[in-house]
């Protein structure tokens, strides 16, 4: 990828090295269950998140004064979450909307959000009642080793992801999805936050695509890195690494092959009437 003409975004909230510490242990997920949890990337944070009152936050100065020199992670954050704010703005701007930039929030180990309490573990998160995304750095390490997915633009695509979940709450499709969720049955429920999901990707290369055509930010190889990690965090290869074998029924953000599709529909066509997911017929 080339970052060069990419601004760093002024929305970065660095959090790390934060210690939070739960005042109440009630309401609390078992062990095995966030593991589970924690294999499907990016899940809806109500499903992971613990309510809880009493967060303790306090900051460990030792963590903030042991980093010197240049924080590579944190640029690299900064310039894609740049070059995202400058793509949604225009994207916005030319449909007569404005674009109001989320914050991305940076953290380890645990973090404190108004959708409730959420660990590492369960992969970065969109946060609709702040606005604000989610991210420990480590998830990165996390993506290549693990999941099989390395590559600077498979990282920005992780990120243009939850940036996609932004969008989706500031043009009320969040709002309209919850909604209907609240009076579907358990299946039908499921079936929409898939979709929901197809689009955060679809949404992702609508990204990629502009800001490659304004300022070639593509370079030889990354589309395939891309389409590769969107592969590799498809529900069912997750399951299938987690478990053995494939539940359609338990998918959260799609299989591998629709992954790819919404995410390759939106890098080749830049074009958001395409991003769909909810069209009829549509899968
Ligand atoms: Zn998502």
């Amino acid at each position: 990828m080339r970052l060069d003409d990419e601004q760093e975004s002024q929305n970065i909230e660095d959090r790390r090295g934060f210690r939070v510490s739960k005042g109440v242990a009630g309401g609390g997920i078992g062990g095995i269950a966030i593991i589970l949890i924690a294999l499907f990337l990016g899940v809806d944070p109500s499903a992971i998140l613990q309510n809880n009152s009493q967060v303790n936050v306090e900051p460990e100065p030792s963590a903030e004064s042991q980093r010197v020199g240049r924080d590579e992670g944190r640029e690299f954050v900064a310039r894609v979450l740049g070059s995202t704010e400058r793509t949604w703005g225009e994207i916005f701007q030319r449909a007569g909307r404005t674009y109001t930039q989320p914050k991305l929030v940076l953290f380890t180990g645990q973090v404190q959000s108004a959708c409730g309490f959420a660990q590492a573990a369960a992969g970065p998160f969109y946060c609709g009642n702040d606005q604000k995304v989610y991210l420990d750095l480590s998830f990165f390490r996390e993506l290549h080793e693990r999941f099989q997915a390395p590559g600077d633009f498979a990282q920005a695509y992780v990120i243009a992801h939850e940036v996609g979940h932004h969008v989706q709450n500031s043009l009320g499709i969040m709002e309209k999805v919850q909604s209907r969720q609240s009076r579907a049955g358990e299946r039908e429920a499921k079936a929409l936050s898939v979709r929901l999901e197809l689009q955060a990707d679809c949404l992702a290369g609508i990204w990629a695509s502009f800001a490659n055509r304004e300022r070639k930010i593509l370079e030889p190889g990354d589309v395939e890195e891309g389409l590769n990690a969107a592969s590799q965090i498809g529900d069912d290869m997750i399951q299938k690494r987690a478990q053995g074998y494939v539940v359609p029924e338990g998918f959260t953000h799609g299989s591998a092959e629709q992954r790819v599709s919404w995410f390759r529909r939106g890098i080749q066509t830049g074009d958001l009437k395409q991003c769909d997911t909810f069209a009829r017929g549509v899968s």
